[in-house]
């Protein structure tokens, strides 16, 4: 699920764009305009002269508007969670408690709201010196009637890619499953279904443990419901 990238321009030399996509793509380009002044030999000197003002001038406006982004304070750290999506962060760092990682929640921003274009369900926005945000969209499909694993699933696949710094992994087992939370299309793959009607292979809660597992470990082996 592709998303646009943000621009952010900083300073007329060098542009960045550093943006993480809810896919997880990290979209980086930088630009390096390094452009040299010649001056002309048979100049008079006081046409010289002015077009030295010129230069002059011209730097001393680039040098402002370069100072004014960077000098820009990084924000200070601040966390802000929606009531009905605390539960899941608290759960977050419980599991990333348990199984002895280090990562913080502290410094995090989780918005209901509208996700842009492509993305159907959540998007994750990093950029430097800024607090991760996450944007969940609170339609039916991806909030209001989705049950409490598949809201997990999607809230913990953006901290995935906000705090975590994962990106997308589309590869399956054999036996179809997504090997990761972490996949493009589907944050319910240890959900029960809505209308449980097809037994075990509609119950997957049991694989709960493994999924999240992988999450924190990617390199996670292949769990004996998937061989
Ligand atoms: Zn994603």
């Amino acid at each position: 699920m592709a998303r646009d990238e943000a621009q952010k321009t900083e300073c007329p030399s060098t542009v960045k764009i550093n943006r993480l996509a809810r896919n997880g793509t990290f979209i980086q380009r930088i630009h390096n305009q390094d452009e040299s002044v010649f001056f002309v030999p048979s100049m008079t000197s006081r046409s010289f002269m002015r077009t030295i003002s010129q230069f002059l001038l011209l730097l001393l406006l680039i040098l402002l508007s370069c100072q004014s982004s960077q000098t820009a304070e990084p924000e200070p750290i601040q966390y802000s969670v929606p009531a009905e999506v605390e539960l899941y962060v608290k759960s977050f760092r419980e599991e990333a408690g348990k199984r002895n990682n280090p990562v913080s929640t502290a410094n995090l921003i989780i918005t209901f709201g509208t996700v842009l274009k492509e993305d159907i369900c959540g998007e994750c926005l990093l950029e430097n010196g800024k607090t991760p945000r996450i944007v969940l969209n609170s339609d039916s499909f991806c909030w209001q009637k989705a049950n409490k694993e598949e809201r997990e699933g999607l809230v913990f696949h953006e901290l995935g890619h906000c705090l975590l710094k994962r990106i997308h992994r589309t590869s399956k087992f054999t036996m179809g499953a997504y090997e990761s939370l972490m996949n493009p299309d589907n944050v319910g793959v240890y959900a029960p279904c809505h209308y449980p009607i097809g037994g075990e292979e509609c119950d997957k809660r049991s694989r709960r443990d493994y999924y999240i597992d992988e999450l924190f470990a990617p390199a996670t082996p292949t769990p004996a419901w998937a061989k």
